[in-house]
C-alpha cells in the first residue's frame, strides 16, 4: 500500500525525522483557517498517489490565509495524471537552500536493501539516474546491522552533500531507516531532502509504500487504507479472507488454486472472442479447503457484482475432493437463496464422478454440469453473451 505524502509525514515524525508542520483540509476554508493557525507563509499541497505535482500545479505557495484559500480552491477538485484531488496538505513553507534526493527501499533484483542519495533531488531520481548515473549514490544495506550513524554518514557522504548538510542528512538517514524498519516499508523515499536556509535538514516530501504482507504485524495500518479507493466487493472478500480481483467483463470465474484460476482467465477469454468478446469479470480463488461456507461467500462476492452474466466454477479435486465440493455448492446455493445467473460447473481431479452424481441429484436448476475446461468455457462465455 502506497500512503498519501501527509501520512507518510506523519509516521515520519513519529520517528524524530523532521518534516514542515502542517495539516490536511478538504475545503478552502479549512485550508484559511489551517494557514491563520500555522502563521506567515503556507505551501498548499495536492494530497494524490502520484509524483509531480509540483509540475502539474499542484503544489503552490501562498503568503497568508486568503491565499491558502485561493491557491486551495485551484488545487481541490484537480486532476493530476488521473487522481482528483480530495484534501491538500497546508504546511508552513519552507526557506530552501538546496534540494537533495534519499530513499531506502527493497532491492529485490540484489536480494538486498539499498540507500540511494544524491544531492541533485527536486526533480525526477529516474532522470538523474539515467542522465547522470555517477550523481546518485547507491550503498546496499547489510539487513542484520542497518543504518547506524556511521552508516548514514557514509551515505550522505557518497552523495557529495555538501559539509553544511552533513550532520543533519546523516541524523535524518538514521532515523528514516527506522521508519524503513519498524513499519515494513519496501520504500520510503524523500525528494526533496532540503537544507534549509538556516541550516537544517528536513523531509519536504514523503513516498511510503507498507509491505501488505507484513499487515498482520501492524494493526494500525488498517487505519492508513484510503477506504474511497478500494472497490467495495473486493473489501467485502477481504474481510472473508478470500482472493478475489475485480476485473473487466462478464464473465465470474470461481477456482481453486492461483495457477488454475489464472489458466481459467486465459481459456475464458479465449472462448470468449467466439461470443462477441466476453470475458473474465473477476478472479477469484477459493483456495485447497473449499468447504461450503468458503464456496457460498465465494458465490455471494461474485453474484452481487451486476456485471457478471454467467459464473464458472471450475474444480480440480486434490486433497479436497471434488465430492466435497459438490457438496459445498449444493449448502452453497441453499445458503445463497435463489440464484438467477447460470453457473457452468466443471468437477474434475479427486473424486470427480461422486461430485458430479451429487449435483445432477441435486437437480439445481442454476447449475449446468460440463466435463471438460474447454467445453466449460465455452458454455459460460456463451450464456454470458446472450444475456447480454
Ligand atoms: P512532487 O512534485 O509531487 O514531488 O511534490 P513535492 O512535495 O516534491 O514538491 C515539489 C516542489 O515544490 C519541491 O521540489 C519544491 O521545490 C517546491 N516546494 C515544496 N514545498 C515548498 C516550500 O515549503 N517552499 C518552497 N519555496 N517551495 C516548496
Ligand atoms: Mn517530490
Amino acid at each position: 500500500m502506497d500512503l498519501f505524502e501527509y501520512q507518510a509525514k506523519a509516521l515520519f515524525a513519529e520517528h524524530g525525522v523532521p518534516v514542515p508542520t502542517g495539516k490536511t483540509a478538504t475545503t478552502p476554508d479549512e485550508a484559511r483557517a489551517i494557514a491563520a493557525e500555522l502563521g506567515g507563509k503556507v505551501v498548499v499541497k495536492a494530497q494524490v498517489k502520484t509524483g509531480g505535482r509540483g509540475k502539474a500545479g499542484g503544489v503552490k505557495v501562498a503568503d497568508g490565509p486568503d491565499d491558502a484559500f485561493a491557491k486551495a480552491s485551484a488545487i481541490l477538485g484537480m486532476d493530476i495524471k488521473g487522481h482528483t484531488v480530495h484534501s491538500v496538505l497546508v504546511e508552513q513553507a519552507s526557506n530552501i537552500a538546496e534540494e537533495y534526493y534519499a530513499s531506502f527501499l527493497l532491492d529485490r533484483a540484489n536480494r538486498t536493501f539499498l540507500a540511494m542519495c544524491s544531492r541533485e533531488g527536486g526533480m525526477e531520481i529516474e532522470e538523474v539516474a539515467a542522465t547522470k548515473p555517477e550523481a546518485l549514490a547507491r550503498i546496499p544495506i547489510d539487513p542484520l546491522t542497518g543504518v547506524d550513524l556511521a552508516k548514514a554518514r557514509e551515505i550522505a557522504v557518497a552523495a557529495e552533500l555538501p559539509e553544511a548538510a552533513i550532520d543533519g542528512a546523516t541524523e535524518l538517514l538514521a532515523k528514516l531507516w527506522e521508519v524503513f524498519v519498524k513499519a515494513d516499508a519496501t520504500l520510503v523515499e524523500v525528494n526533496p531532502l532540503i537544507l534549509t536556509g538556516d541550516g537544517r535538514v528536513v523531509a519536504l516530501d514523503g513516498k511510503v509504500t507498507l509491505d501488505d504482507n507484513a499487515d498482520f504485524r501492524h494493526p494500525e495500518h488498517e487505519a492508513l487504507v484510503d477506504i474511497a479507493a478500494v472497490d467495495p466487493l473486493e473489501q467485502r472478500a477481504k474481510e472473508k479472507g478470500l482472493n478475489y480481483v475485480k476485473l473487466t467483463g462478464e464473465i465470474g470465474i470461481i477456482g481453486n488454486g492461483a495457477g488454475l484460476v489464472m489458466s481459467t482467465l486465459d481459456v475464458v477469454t479465449y472462448a470468449g472472442e467466439e461470443f462477441g468478446g466476453v470475458r473474465p469479470a473477476n478472479f477469484l480463488d477459493i483456495g485447497g479447503g473449499a468447504s461450503a461456507e468458503v464456496m457460498a461467500n465465494g458465490l455471494e462476492i461474485i453474484l452481487s457484482d451486476p456485471s457478471v452474466r454467467s459464473v464458472f466454477v471450475n474444480i480440480f479435486g486434490g486433497i479436497t475432493a471434488c465430492d466435497a465440493v459438490a457438496n459445498g455448492i449444493v449448502k452453497a446455493l441453499e445458503m445463497v437463496g435463489e440464484v438467477r445467473t447460470p453457473l457452468v460447473v466443471r468437477l474434475d481431479g479427486n473424486n470427480a464422478e461422486e461430485g458430479r452424481r451429487i449435483l445432477a441429484e441435486a437437480n439445481l436448476p442454476a447449475v449446468r454440469p460440463v466435463d471438460t475446461m474447454d467445453g466449460a468455457a465455452k458454455l459460460a462465455a456463451e450464456l454470458a453473451a446472450a444475456a447480454a
